[in-house]
């Protein structure tokens, strides 16, 4: 789609380019945001002149997803015999159903901030503790769970030119044993509840809601929950919410059922 009322347009290469001027906007891969009219837009500021490479393995451990890794990018990754996670990656991914012309081009920063409950890549950190680092517009950065940068249905917390830089999964996560539903009303429609679940080396586990919820739920236990603990957290989380791709009763229901086999799996391997 044209945005015709878009005058400028930048390419940032250093972290001052990225100050933006009213009417400005962040362009990462560009799919939603060419995808509908942006009237109060008027220029665009192209992220992918930054350079930042797409996906680091500090030597702490861990991965740092570059906010302009695309989706493609994301699932090449060579396989790390170390992390049992890593199907994850390619999991969430397809819980985002979008051509391949969109996968090589779409972002994970812009997945995140477009912040969309069905968003592939928030369900992929919310999954392994993912944590966002942010850059301030005054030059400062601060770190947040993805859990709970999200707020809501298309919501954040990221305040105006804040830039999301990049996503970090930590070693511990993406060492656990993991499992993964999706499930939509429509054969190709946008997910209608995406549930994850994890067991860390140390034995603890993860469930999170997302799609389902408008912000991502997380549920945390010292060890794999019973059947009727889990079921109970899973139906009493806050947030299922309605709209054209289903009820907020159809979300609570199915998500209770897909983290029961997510939870059966974790238990038989
Ligand atoms: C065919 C198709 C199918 C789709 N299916 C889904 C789906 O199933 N689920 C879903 O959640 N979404 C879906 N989307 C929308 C989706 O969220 C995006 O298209 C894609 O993930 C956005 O990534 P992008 O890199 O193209 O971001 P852009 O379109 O470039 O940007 C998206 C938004 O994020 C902001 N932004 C981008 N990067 C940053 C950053 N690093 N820091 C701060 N702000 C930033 C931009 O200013 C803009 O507001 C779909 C889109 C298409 C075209």
């Amino acid at each position: 789609m044209d945005l015709n009322t878009v005058i400028g347009y930048r390419l940032a290469r250093t972290r001052e380019d990225l100050a933006l001027a009213p009417g400005e906007r962040i362009l990462a891969g560009g799919t939603w945001l060419y995808s509908e009219p942006q009237p109060e837009v008027t220029g665009l500021v192209d992220l992918t002149g930054m350079g930042w490479p797409s996906l680091e393995l500090p030597r702490q451990g861990g991965l740092r997803i570059a906010a302009t890794c695309t989706l493609a990018e994301l699932v090449a990754l060579p396989r790390q015999p170390r992390w049992p996670a890593q199907p994850l990656f390619e999991q969430c991914v397809n819980a985002l159903l979008a051509s391949f012309k969109v996968w090589n081009v779409a972002t994970v920063g812009g997945n995140v901030c477009r912040s969309f409950a069905a968003a592939g890549m928030v369900a992929l950190a919310v999954a392994l503790d993912g944590v966002a680092q942010v850059w301030r517009p005054d030059g400062t950065d601060y770190r947040l769970p993805v859990a709970e940068l999200v707020t809501g249905n298309g919501t954040n917390r990221l305040a105006a030119g804040e830039v999301l830089r990049a996503v970090e999964l930590p070693e511990h996560a993406l060492r656990a044993s993991t499992g993964f539903r999706k499930i939509a009303l429509a054969e190709l429609g946008r997910s209608g509840a995406v549930l994850t679940g994890r067991v860390d080396p140390d034995g603890s586990a993860v469930f999170a809601v997302t799609a389902a919820t408008a912000a991502p739920t997380v549920l945390r236990y010292r060890a794999l929950p019973g059947a009727d603990e889990l079921r109970h957290d899973v139906l009493g989380a806050p947030g299922y919410y309605t709209d054209p791709l289903g009820t907020s009763d159809w979300r609570r229901g199915v998500s209770a059922v897909l983290a029961e086999e997510i939870r059966q799996e974790l238990e038989a391997a």
